[in-house]
């Protein structure tokens, strides 16, 4: 089977964390700070927490930013279920917003109505937690536009989008968005097996993370109700364990020398894809002109027209040794979120997408052959 993403591991990775197991920290020791500065200077940002993964991320990062019980997060439906949860972690409600029928990100215009009426009602959301879906950055400089006129956060689910950049800019640079958030689950760009980061310009809530990831307890004294003895620590919050591993960070340290060789490869295969697929009645990705898209997917839409729809190209894909995937059910079409009253029909542009959608696989050691058997394959049951 060619699965639609997997990791690429060497043997540097694998001699990285060896190294971490012989020596006297497996957790808590000098290897996460030095991946967090790794990431950060990588992405021009100040402030880098390493998280247990994405998940986590999102949530610390919510909560840094003031999220409360009864506080409002909007994100995109076209997303995996973590972009919401985390504002159902504490308490908030969770809404969505349409997506843009072109990108799959959150529509810009989409979130520009919204916010109009939520204005006129008095109830405007806290945080919206936006999707650089697939990799390609979200249009970050027109949110941001927004979040001056109406006062929300913004935090960027980068999860896709490691080593994508926006304008020019590395996507975590912490221009546009108040937290970005990436994952380094073995699917996605960069891989430390389970592991997220979160990053910041401001270091306030870069402080609030690091609390909320081990305990909410602190060591430092300017943090403390009083003063302490050498020995004593304090509990100033409620936080987590949401600590990543150095056997982790060193793995993650391995991967970040070849981010840029692994996003060349992605792109490359993106570009076979698009040539390839020409003539057929799919849609392919569109790569916005200002951004560069770390092509954490590849997802195209059987279009109405095809001889066959969605479904019947998967089966025959599969049947052919070809692990395509779908990404993703529109978050609030999930039962959990059914049951807190949201109804089919909601977003109409994520509910159209997800009727066609179709992820080819994508990874960077995709080898031209395999993929010439996809675009053979998908050639072969499309025309029948
Ligand atoms: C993978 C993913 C997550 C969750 O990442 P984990 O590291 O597995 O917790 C969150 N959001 C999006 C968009 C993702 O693709």
């Amino acid at each position: 089977m060619i699965p639609y993403a997997r990791q690429s591991i060497d043997e540097n990775d694998v001699a990285a964390v060896v190294e971490v197991l012989r020596s006297d920290f497996l957790t808590q020791g000098p290897v996460v700070p030095r991946f967090e500065e790794r990431v950060a200077s990588y992405c021009g940002a100040p402030n880098a927490v390493a998280m247990s993964n994405a998940t986590s991320a999102l949530h610390a990062a919510v909560r840094a930013l003031g999220l409360q019980p009864g506080g409002l997060l909007w994100t995109s439906p076209i997303s995996f279920v973590a972009s919401a949860n985390c504002g159902r972690y504490c308490g908030a409600l969770v809404d969505f917003v349409d997506i843009d029928p072109r990108t799959y990100n959150m529509s810009v215009d989409a979130l520009a109505g919204k916010l109009e009426v939520a204005r006129s009602k008095g109830r405007l959301p806290d945080v919206v937690v936006i999707v650089d879906f697939a990799g390609q950055p979200c249009d970050l400089a027109a949110i941001a536009e927004l979040r001056s006129e109406y006062g929300f956060r913004i935090v960027e689910d980068a999860s896709h989008a490691v080593g994508a950049k926006y304008r020019g800019e590395p996507v975590g640079s912490g221009t546009f968005a108040d937290v970005t958030v990436f994952s380094f689950h073995p699917v996605k760009i960069i891989t430390t097996a389970e592991g997220g980061m979160a990053l910041t310009n401001d270091d306030a809530v870069a402080e609030r993370m690091r609390l909320l990831r081990s305990h909410g307890v602190t060591r430092e004294q300017r943090l403390m109700s009083r003063e302490r003895e050498s020995w004593e620590y304090e509990q100033i919050d409620l936080g987590f364990n949401y600590r990543l591993t150095e056997l982790q960070a060193a793995l993650g340290i391995a991967q970040m020398d070849r981010i840029d060789e692994f996003i060349a490869q992605r792109r490359r295969i993106a570009q076979a894809y698009d040539e390839e697929l020409r003539g057929l009645p799919v849609v392919i990705p569109h790569q916005s002109a200002d951004s560069l898209s770390a092509y954490h997917l590849y997802p195209i839409q059987v279009r109405d027209e095809a001889p066959l729809d969605r479904r019947v190209l998967f089966e025959r894909l599969r049947g052919e040794g070809i692990a395509a995937n779908v990404h993703y059910m529109p978050i609030y079409m999930q039962p959990y979120y059914q049951a807190l009253g949201f109804e089919p029909g909601y977003c109409p542009n994520a509910e159209a997408y997800y009727a066609r959608a179709l992820s080819l696989p994508m990874y960077a050691s995709l080898t031209p052959v395999d993929q010439l058997r996809v675009t053979d394959a998908l050639k072969r049951s499309i025309r029948v």
